[in-house]
């Protein structure tokens, strides 16, 4: 990969300075609803040892920047052939990259693609350059009590990038959250853990047999993390994507509601997610295969009796009418400086 490529941004002023930990992500988005509690800025971080087969991000799976190509936009000029030293590339109605070969990842056909065919899917950027971005929406987390959630990808895959953020945020005061699978190395991110205000931790499948079929791994570390991120009393939320005959089945419901309430002090309850079909152009820009193409979301009375699982094991079942966070945690959100 030529670095040069995917720098930060020059030119820019810089707010916070002495934040230099590189990290890779490929997006920050503004004003989110639904990462959490209050209007919130999220990171996405590239990196996860997981392989979801319904996995949404699939750009995110992957450290390293990537090069997507979208064949719908290209005009056929022929400018990244020309712009390709090793004369690899190609229109991406062609395919976008010749037969063999392997690409050097330098991006000059990306900068010379004038419709976004081609198309960076992550960069290597500085952990002051974050902090800049979240920064300029401190009046909106002030007004609705919200922050800045880390998601991926598996955001814990980069934890001392992820430390270095989280500590600037604390000195300002912004609330933080993670999204996070649960596979991580927990000597290595106990750390910025610790400087976590709200974990929302997924939890795909009590069965590690089964855990590994649909992820590529088993849940062990998955669930010793969770109870070693409820041991510290960090406030969470467990989530579980509901995928139509893969986890929906109320047996499964009612194991992890049961690991919740009897391993989990301070889980604030479940949030079941029906599963969405999402992702699929970036699955073909980057050539992979989506594996779920037959499955439909479950419907709104499957997902009614599943909650109905949760509420019977003794669990509170988190909605978005509830809320993220509901009483009496919600108070111990920390004031903004
Ligand atoms: S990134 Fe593009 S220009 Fe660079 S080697 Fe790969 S195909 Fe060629
Ligand atoms: S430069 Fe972009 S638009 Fe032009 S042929 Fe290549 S991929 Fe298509």
């Amino acid at each position: 990969m030529n670095e040069a490529a995917v720098a930060p941004e020059k030119g820019r002023r810089r707010v916070f300075r002495g934040g230099m930990m590189q990290g890779v992500i490929f997006e920050i988005e503004r004003w989110s609803l639904s990462d959490g509690p209050g209007t919130r800025t999220v990171v996405f971080l590239k990196g996860c040892p997981l392989r979801c087969q319904w996995c949404s991000n699939p750009e995110s799976q992957s450290k390293k920047p990537q090069i997507g190509i979208f064949t719908a936009k290209c005009i056929q000029c022929g400018k990244c052939a020309e712009a390709c030293s090793i004369d690899l590339a190609r229109p991406a109605k062609d395919g976008g990259f010749a037969e063999g070969g392997v690409c050097a990842a330098c991006g000059d056909c990306v900068e010379a693609c004038p419709s976004r065919s081609r198309r960076w899917l992550g960069k290597l950027v500085d952990s002051g350059e974050v902090l800049e971005t979240i920064r300029r929406d401190m009046v909106f987390y002030r007004k609705s009590a919200g922050g800045v959630t880390f998601s991926g990808g598996e955001p814990l895959t980069q934890p001392a990038f992820m430390k270095e953020i989280l500590e600037g945020c604390r000195k300002v005061g912004i609330h933080t959250a993670v999204e996070t699978c649960g596979a991580f190395n927990w000597e290595a991110s106990e750390a910025a853990v610790r400087l976590l205000d709200f974990v929302m931790f997924d939890l795909k499948h009590m069965d590690p047999v089964r855990h590994a079929e649909i992820t590529g791994a088993s849940n062990k570390v998955i669930l010793e993390n969770a109870k070693r991120v409820a041991a510290l009393g960090i406030p969470m939320l467990v989530r579980i994507p509901v995928i139509t005959g893969i986890n929906d089945d109320p047996e499964n419901i009612r194991a992890t509601a049961e690991f919740v309430r009897d391993h989990l002090p301070s889980a604030v309850g479940i949030e079941a997610l029906p599963y969405h079909k999402l992702g699929l152009t970036k699955y073909a820009a980057l050539g992979m295969e989506y594996q779920l193409h037959h499955i439909t979301p479950p419907d709104e009375a499957r997902m009614e009796m599943l909650r109905g699982v949760i509420s019977e094991a003794g669990v509170a079942c988190i909605t978005p009418d509830t809320g993220y966070i509901p009483d009496p945690v919600q108070p111990k959100l920390k004031a903004f400086g």
